[in-house]
């Protein structure tokens, strides 16, 4: 029988910590079930920025990025370890429209197609949040540990655990969920990364190509700075290939020649859990249980997270729990 009013939370990495988060900034008291720390999650693997990307549907991604980007434009002026605000250039083979979010991030504009490096005949600059999740991810933990909430390492076989002994579930899952829900609309996204040694100044421009089936990112951190990358559907490969980390960074190179100095510090895969949609709903169960999902942010999981954790605070006030 669900009794504690304690806030059941599952899953240590971006969803679910920013989801506690908010929680607690909400005034519930939470506790934390995952089957592995932020080090093992995908979260640790993603290079951390702002741009809405493999997710759906975009009308409900749209208010939760534009949250999001809020959230972390305080968060950097607050100096929280590890999110930062920074010029990006993203460049384009063919010229393009205006992307859904362009009013949203500072400065979005067409550079002239003059002087832009070959092949591109197009690019935009604008400025978006970046967060090293290497830094970001044990700071939100440890802030939450310190306001009294107790992160327990267990991996679920089934969420029933969690709902006989709490009022209220909190599922984050990620691509966990196909396994302990059996949600076979779940399917990774398999992506690929270099982190190499960080640039010298936080003016150092994020540079992104995701056209004509080709993706190269650089993405300067406050601890690192990520080469990328590949996005691989279906694929579960966690394996590294030395080859492609090697065609990688010879990739990025050629757009951001002051990389080629930075020492390689890992190569890292993830996978992406990519969904048809976002699963940000309640589900019925037992009358006096809430089980709420918060899971498939796919490729934009640090992109959404702060959107999405308000909707759960906002779903649960509404509940008038
Ligand atoms: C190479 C790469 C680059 C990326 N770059 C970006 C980017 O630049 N910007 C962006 O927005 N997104 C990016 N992403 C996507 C982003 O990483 C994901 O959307 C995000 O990590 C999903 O977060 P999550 O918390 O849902 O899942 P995860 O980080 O996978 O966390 C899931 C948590 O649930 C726990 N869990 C799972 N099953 C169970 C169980 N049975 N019992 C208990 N606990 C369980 C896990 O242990 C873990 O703690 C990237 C991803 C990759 C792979």
């Amino acid at each position: 029988m669900a009794s504690s009013s304690t806030v059941a939370v599952v899953g240590t990495g971006i969803i679910g910590l920013s989801t506690a988060t908010s929680l607690v900034a909400a005034g519930y008291s939470v506790d934390i079930f995952t089957a592995s720390l932020p080090e093992g999650t995908t979260s640790m693997v993603a290079a951390g920025l702002w741009y809405p990307y493999k997710v759906q549907p975009i009308e409900r991604a749209l208010p939760w990025s534009e949250h999001t980007l809020a959230e972390f434009r305080k968060q950097a002026a607050a100096g929280v370890p590890g999110v930062r605000i920074q010029p990006m250039v993203e460049y384009f083979f063919f010229p393009k429209q205006d992307p859904d979010w362009a009013p949203m991030v500072e400065g979005f504009q067409w550079l002239p197609s003059e002087g832009l490096p070959e092949p591109f005949q197009a690019a935009a600059e604008f400025k978006v949040p970046v967060a090293d999740t290497a830094l970001y991810l044990p700071w939100l933990q440890e802030s939450l540990e310190q306001q009294g909430v107790v992160v327990t390492v267990k991996k679920l076989a089934s969420l029933a655990e969690l709902t006989q002994q709490y009022s209220v579930v909190i599922n984050c899952t990620g691509l966990g969920s196909r396994e302990l829900l059996g949600d076979q609309e779940l399917f990774p996204i398999q992506g690929q990364v270099r982190k190499m040694g960080p640039l010298p100044t936080s003016e150092d421009k994020v540079l992104l190509v995701d056209d004509a089936g080709t993706l190269i990112y650089i993405i300067p951190r406050q601890g690192d700075t990520v080469v990328g990358g590949t996005a691989v559907e279906g694929s579960w490969k966690c394996e590294i290939d030395v080859e492609l980390a090697d065609r990688m960074k010879q990739d990025a190179q050629v757009l951001y020649p002051s990389i080629e100095q930075l020492p390689t510090l890992a190569n890292q895969a993830g996978l992406r859990p990519g969904r048809s949609s976002v699963r940000l709903e309640r589900e019925s169960i037992a009358e006096e249980s809430v089980l709420i999902h918060n899971y498939g942010h796919g490729g934009a999981g640090i992109t959404l997270c702060w959107g999405c954790a308000q909707e759960v605070v906002t779903m649960l006030q509404n509940l008038g729990i």
